[in-house]
């Protein structure tokens, strides 16, 4: 069994807000201002002139943050718990166009986004620590209207939820084993390509489902290590999900019609329901956490309570256009904490 919850206190999730530049053509910008000290943020309303919220977040990366930043303050901790056996996540939370997949997934050479940086990470520690032997293990499943879908298996039927003494997991993911960083962005690719081929015709688009990449690591003592304690022949299983959330930003109701808003409400539970379990950590006098109430919160389940580490990346822009999406969306990180 992984390394059990009571041997460490509770985790609060950590939220970060992510301003990405405004475009040059049809945004103007000026809606959010930065405070100085780097936790907090203005909203301007009507024109950028009337402030009318502020926010503190553990961490705010403006405009100017590099992706070294982002992974530094929000990511690196995790993995550092992972490779010792515990879980963690990351989720990227933001209406779309905001920024969340160039912040997890881009491969531009100048702007390497968290995912890539967390496997480097991992097989990079891998190497380094000669008393452990590692096996690392990929998943990559898209959420889309309560159905999980294998996006490295796109032929097999969707996916079910299960729980053994282990935790929960996903019944029959394909788990490919991976040992070096190369291996892990073919399988992105062949997931992103998955993702916007195979599931075309059920899916036009990829804002609105959530993508969830899994990293297993388990750790064993190596054979032949000589050490006389009990840890020899404690396996640790630390598992990591990164996930690129569905976007968060509300139909306009004259256009939901049919399956876009089947879609529109499946994304608006989904979310809904993980800002209540989030909340519900984050209160301590809370007793029932809904976490069966949607796909996505069941699956992330062990990861998001207890002493799994949690980021929460809060993506927005600085755009007058968007300062209504902008305020609800610093709503959502603000009430995760
Ligand atoms: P989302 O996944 O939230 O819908 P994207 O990640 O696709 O949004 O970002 C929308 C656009 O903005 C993309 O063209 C992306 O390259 C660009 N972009 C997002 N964040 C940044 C950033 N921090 N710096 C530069 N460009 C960015
Ligand atoms: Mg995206």
């Amino acid at each position: 069994r992984p390394v059990s919850t009571a041997d460490r206190p509770e985790e609060r999730v950590r939220v970060f807000l992510r301003v990405r530049p405004s475009k040059a053509e049809g945004e103007t910008p000026g809606a959010l201002r930065l405070k100085a000290g780097g936790g907090g943020v203005v909203v301007y309303r009507e024109h950028a002139s009337i402030p009318c919220s502020d926010f503190e977040f553990d961490g705010v990366l403006g405009p100017g943050a590099s992706q070294s930043d982002v992974y530094h303050a929000a990511v690196k901790p995790i993995v550092e718990d992972v490779l010792n056996g515990y879980n963690g996540t990351l989720m990227a939370y933001g209406q779309t166009g905001a920024g969340k997949t160039y912040t997890l997934s881009s491969i531009a050479a100048d702007a390497i986004g968290m995912i890539p940086r967390v496997a480097a990470e991992i097989f990079s520690h891998v190497e380094g620590d000669s008393a452990h032997e590692y096996s690392v293990y990929m998943s990559y499943v898209q959420l889309y209207m309560e159905l999980i879908q294998d996006l490295l298996r796109p032929e097999s039927e969707s996916l079910q939820i299960r729980e053994n003494e282990g935790g929960v997991f996903v019944g029959g993911v394909h788990q490919q084993e991976v040992s070096n960083i190369t291996q892990c962005l073919h399988l992105l690719h062949l997931g992103d390509r998955n993702r916007t081929t195979a599931f075309t015709a059920l899916n036009a688009h990829s804002s609105r489902s959530h993508a969830v990449v899994m990293l297993t690591v388990i750790k064993r003592r190596s054979v032949g290590a000589v050490d006389g304690d009990a840890e020899i022949q404690r396996v640790k299983v630390g598992k990591l999900f990164l996930v690129d959330l569905a976007g968060s930003e509300r139909l306009k109701k004259s256009k939901s019609t049919g399956l876009r808003a089947s879609e529109a409400k499946s994304i608006n539970l989904s979310l809904t329901t993980l800002g209540m379990c989030i909340n519900a950590r984050a209160d301590p006098n809370a007793t029932h956490v809904p976490f069966r109430d949607s796909k996505l919160t069941r699956l992330l389940q062990d990861s998001l309570g207890g002493n799994a580490k949690t980021s929460l990346l809060v993506a927005a822009c600085d755009a007058q256009e968007h300062v209504e999406e902008t305020l609800q969306t610093l709503q959502f990180g603000a009430r995760a904490m």
